[in-house]
């Protein structure tokens, strides 16, 4: 009799280890209400826990309701999983088919018991359904495996929770399967099945849930780091990239560009703010389709934008700038409506050596603000008449000092 109570409490743990990851998903799920997909997998967690309760303890007690029934369970928790991780990335199939596939297996299970009452052909649905349906969701998130490191993990144990269903069942069950329930429960299909569950329904769930985590991750840095008006980054992402490059290539070939709306303050006055918000997106769209891939473009605040472009010389910076202050002003900003021209001005340099992101800003915004000091609607890099004479100015200055 203890026997049999210590035997039942083992083959309980897996779903008790289920269904604490059902709520760890319901957990996850109030953190972040729209991420649904967290729901679907708390649900299968929560089915297979039942479905497993429902065999271990028959319940209900007559054979052939407790099969259908505890086979119902299962699928729909295979189902429920594999279309949680599915909807994750925006592949789900959908409930129609999700209903239909669990309509089969619950049609082939009540085939294989009141029609043709065969234990083994039931086995066989089972894992081998299961198993091929997350190789069919594995197939349909093959990107996965070359996305970040979360991602990867997540495909690889769905692959081989998928695939570890057919050696398993094979080797464990073969072609006959033991006649009553006790046989059943001793056999090696069983507990092979148990161990198996365990391991690898813990590992699904443990990386399902690590790549919830770092969605969510993913989510902050960007609402951190990208400005919600042009989707570009903000001066706090836009800097922290900047440094980044520096610390990395040091001050190599790169070129910085800052450019700033010309008198965009008389916009938001005699149009409004909503027309002023729509300028800066389409300007940040500008920029961001003048930009390549490499270039770092953000918004560093009000109507001032800015790209970092490595690989650039300052020629090359000056005529990317001088391209994108042309397209501004023969642009006819349609919230505008064609009435009023918009220009821009440019303060555009070459890295120096041992610059870090102050030095650079102060030195390219002091060109920014000699592009608006003459006349705006001009871009002023260190070859600008302007900026040379300033140079020189300075460095009078300088010679004046040193010489009282
Ligand atoms: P200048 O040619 O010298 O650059 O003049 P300006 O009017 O463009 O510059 P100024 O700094 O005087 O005014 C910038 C204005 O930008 C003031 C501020 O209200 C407005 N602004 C800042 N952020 C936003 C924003 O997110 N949306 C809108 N619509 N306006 C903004
Ligand atoms: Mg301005
Ligand atoms: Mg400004």
């Amino acid at each position: 009799m203890n026997g049999v109570i210590v035997k039942t409490t083992l083959q309980l743990i897996t779903p008790g280890i289920l269904f604490v990851f059902g709520v760890a998903f319901v957990c996850a799920w109030l953190v972040e209400k729209k991420r649904n997909y967290l729901l679907l997998l708390a649900s299968a967690c929560v089915l297979f826990a039942l479905g497993a309760m429902s065999q271990i303890l028959s319940l209900p007690p007559s054979v052939g309701v407790n099969a259908i029934v505890s086979g119902a369970l299962y699928t729909s928790a295979v189902i429920a999983a594999v279309e949680g991780i599915l909807v994750r990335s925006g592949r789900g199939l959908g409930p129609v088919i999700d209903m239909a596939i669990l309509a089969g297996f619950v049609c082939l299970l009540a085939y294989f018991f009141y029609v043709d009452r065969n234990l083994v052909a039931r086995v066989y649905i089972q894992n081998f359904g299961y198993g091929l349906l997350m190789l069919l969701a594995a197939g349909r998130l093959t990107a996965l495996a070359r996305g970040p490191y979360v991602d990867r993990a997540l495909f690889w144990v769905l692959l081989l929770f998928g695939l570890h269903f057919f050696p398993r069942t094979l080797l464990t069950v073969g072609f006959s399967a033991p006649i009553d329930k006790i046989t059943f429960g001793n056999s090696m299909f069983w507990q092979a099945l148990q161990l198996s569950l365990a391991v690898l329904g813990a590992g699904l769930a443990l990386a399902v849930l690590a790549a919830a985590v770092s969605d969510m991750i993913d989510d902050l840095r960007r609402e951190r780091d990208f400005d919600l008006l042009t989707g570009i980054l903000n001066r706090r992402g836009f800097q922290d990239r900047v440094s980044a490059h520096l610390l990395k290539h040091g001050s190599g070939r790169a070129s910085f560009a800052l450019c700033d709306i010309d008198n965009f303050k008389s916009i938001n006055d005699t149009l409004g703010h909503d027309v002023g918000d729509d300028v800066l997106e389409e300007v940040g769209r500008m920029l961001r389709n003048a930009s390549r891939k490499r270039d770092i473009v953000g918004r560093l605040g009000g109507e001032e934008f800015a790209v970092f472009l490595p690989d650039t010389e300052e020629q090359e910076a000056v005529d990317y700038a001088e391209r994108l202050r042309t397209a501004i002003e023969q642009n006819s900003f349609s919230v505008l409506g064609g009435a009023r021209q918009v220009t821009a001005s440019f303060g555009v340099g070459k890295l120096q050596p041992g610059d870090n992101w102050p030095s650079l800003y102060k030195r390219i915004d002091g060109r920014l603000y000699e592009a608006k000091r003459t006349g705006r609607n001009r871009t002023i890099s260190s070859a600008s008449p302007s900026a040379v004479i300033d140079a020189r100015a300075r460095a009078e200055r300088l010679r004046l000092d040193r010489a009282t």
